[in-house]
C-alpha cells in the first residue's frame, strides 16, 4: 500500500491550488491524482480568455490560467498520477485508485482533499421531448470536440439553457463558422454572468430567449429542427407561441452537477441546494480529516472564487496532517433566510478563523436596490447593499472575527431585504 500525507484527488484548479498551499504551509508527501491525460481540469478546453482576473489581475486563457499552476506544482516537486481514477475513498482515508501502469492502487492518506470538480446535465436530466436523433451535444462535450480534439460539432446550432458554458459556446461556434440562431432560456434571466451575456451574445448578435423552452425535436438519424415555445409563470408552453430552427445541432447548457459518488461512499453529509459537501471555515467535509474545494463544493462562477477556496483546503489539510488545526464541539451554523438559495461554508469555528471568513452565496431570482442582511437572532452583523444581484453571479460577504466573536446564537442567518424605493 501507498502512504502520503495528503492525496488530492483532481487535478483541476481546485487540486492544483490545493496541493501547492498544502507544501507551502509545511505539508511534504502530497500526491495528486487525476484521471484526464493531462492536469489542469475544465481549464485546458476554455481556451478563451476572462480566466485571473483577481488573483493574477491579469486577463488571461483556461489553459495560461492552469499553466501557472502545474509550472508551480511541478516546481515544488509535488507528484501527480494521471489517466488514473478514483474508484472508491473510505472514512479512514483510504484511496482506491486505477491505471493501465500500476493497475488498481490502494494508497493510505492521513487527509484527502476532493477537487473533482462537477458534470454537466444532460437531455436525460431534464426530459426534453422529441425523437433521440443525432446532433445534441451538452455544450462542455461540444466545447472539448472543438477546443481539444479537432472535431466541429454542427454547422446550424440552437442551445438550450443561458449558463456560462452555453453562451461561451455560443461566440465559439459562431467564431469557427456554423450560425447559431440562439439561446433558449425557460427562466426569466440567464443563468450566466452579465459579461458573458454582453460578449458573447450581443457582440455577435445572437438572440437570447428568456421564458422560452424547447417542446419537439424533429430529425431521424441526425436532428433537423427544433421547435421553442414561450412559457408562463409555471413554465408551461403557452400555445400560439410556437417558433421553428431548422438545424443539426443542439447544445445544451442546463446546469452543472458537483462529482460527489465519492464522497457519498466516504460517509460524507451532502448539502441538498448545492449538491457538494458540508464544510466548514477550513473547507473540511463531516469526515475529520477530508477536505474539500471548488465546483465539487459548489459550482463557482470564476476560477479565481475557486482558487482562494482551494488554498485555503489546502492550507488547512496540512495544518490537519501536523495536528494543529483546533476542533471545538460546538460550531456556529449559516443559514441561507429569504432570497438566498445556499451559503458556503456552511459551519463555522471560531478557533480557525485567523483575521477574517468569506461567506460564499448565490440569491434565488434577479434584484434590483436590494440588501444582503447578516443577522445573529435579531442582532445584525453586517448590512451590504447591492445594486444588482442575479443566480449566475456568486456573491461574498467577508466577517471579521471580531463580528464572530459577537455572535451570541449557535446560528447566523444572511437574508435578502429589498430597498424601499
Ligand atoms: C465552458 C466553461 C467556461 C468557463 N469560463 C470561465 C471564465 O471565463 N472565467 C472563469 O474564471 N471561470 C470560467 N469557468 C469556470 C472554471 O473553469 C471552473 O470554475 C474551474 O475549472 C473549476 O475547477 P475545479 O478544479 O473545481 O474543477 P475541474 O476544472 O472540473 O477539475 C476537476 C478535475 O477532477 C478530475 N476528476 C474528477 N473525478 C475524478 C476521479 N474520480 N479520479 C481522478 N480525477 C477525477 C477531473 O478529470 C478534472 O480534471 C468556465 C467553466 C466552463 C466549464
Amino acid at each position: 500500500m501507498e502512504k502520503y500525507d495528503i492525496v488530492v484527488i483532481g487535478g483541476g484548479p481546485a487540486g492544483l491550488a490545493a496541493a501547492i498551499e498544502a507544501k507551502e504551509n509545511g505539508a511534504s508527501n502530497i500526491l495528486i491524482i487525476e484521471r484526464d491525460r493531462e492536469l489542469g481540469g475544465i481549464l485546458q478546453q476554455c481556451i478563451h480568455n476572462g480566466f485571473g482576473l483577481h488573483v493574477f489581475k491579469e486577463e488571461l486563457t483556461g489553459p495560461e490560467y492552469a499553466e501557472r499552476f502545474i509550472c508551480e506544482l511541478k516546481k515544488q516537486g509535488i507528484r501527480y498520477k494521471l489517466d488514473t481514477m478514483v474508484l472508491d475513498i473510505t472514512e479512514d482515508k483510504k484511496v482506491m485508485a486505477i491505471n493501465t501502469v500500476d493497475g488498481l492502487i490502494e494508497i493510505e492518506a492521513k487527509a484527502i482533499v476532493l477537487a473533482m470538480g462537477c458534470r454537466e446535465r444532460t437531455r436525460g436530466a431534464i426530459n426534453i421531448p422529441g425523437t433521440r436523433a443525432a446532433g445534441i451535444f451538452t455544450a462542455g462535450t461540444a466545447q472539448r470536440f472543438i477546443n481539444m480534439e479537432g472535431y466541429m460539432v454542427g454547422k446550424n446550432v440552437l442551445i438550450l439553457g443561458s449558463g456560462d458554458i452555453g453562451l461561451i459556446m455560443a461566440r465559439r461556434m459562431t467564431l469557427e463558422g456554423a450560425r447559431v440562431h440562439g439561446v433558449v432560456e425557460i427562466m426569466p434571466y440567464s443563468g450566466g454572468l452579465t459579461r458573458n451575456i454582453v460578449q458573447c451574445l450581443e457582440d455577435y448578435q445572437i438572440p437570447l430567449y428568456l421564458s422560452h423552452t424547447i417542446i419537439d425535436i424533429k430529425g431521424r438519424d441526425r436532428i433537423e429542427e427544433v421547435i421553442i415555445a414561450q412559457v408562463d409563470e409555471n413554465r408551461r408552453p403557452i400555445d400560439g407561441t410556437e417558433e421553428s430552427f431548422k438545424c443539426d445541432t443542439l447544445l445544451l447548457s442546463v446546469g452543472l452537477i458537483p462529482e460527489n459518488e465519492l464522497s457519498k461512499s466516504a460517509g460524507i453529509k451532502i448539502d441538498p441546494i448545492t449538491g457538494g459537501p458540508i464544510v466548514n471555515e477550513s473547507m473540511e467535509t463531516s469526515v475529520e480529516g477530508i477536505f474539500a474545494c471548488g465546483n465539487v463544493v459548489h459550482v463557482h462562477d470564476l476560477v479565481d472564487w475557486v482558487t482562494e477556496e482551494s488554498r485555503k483546503a489546502g492550507k488547512n489539510a496540512s495544518a490537519y496532517v501536523q495536528d494543529r488545526l483546533i476542533r471545538e464541539k460546538k460550531p456556529i451554523s449559516t443559514s441561507a433566510g429569504k432570497g438566498v438559495r445556499y451559503i458556503v461554508p456552511q459551519k463555522i469555528r471560531l478557533e480557525n478563523v485567523e483575521k477574517n471568513l468569506d461567506l460564499m452565496l448565490r440569491v434565488d431570482n434577479v434584484y434590483h436596490r436590494a440588501k444582503l442582511v447578516v443577522k445573529d437572532n435579531d442582532k445584525i452583523i453586517k448590512v451590504i447593499k447591492k445594486n444588482h444581484l442575479a443566480p449566475g453571479e456568486m456573491e461574498s460577504i467577508t466577517l471579521n472575527l471580531e463580528d464572530l466573536e459577537r455572535v451570541v446564537g449557535k446560528e447566523i442567518t444572511v437574508a435578502l431585504q429589498q430597498e424601499e424605493v
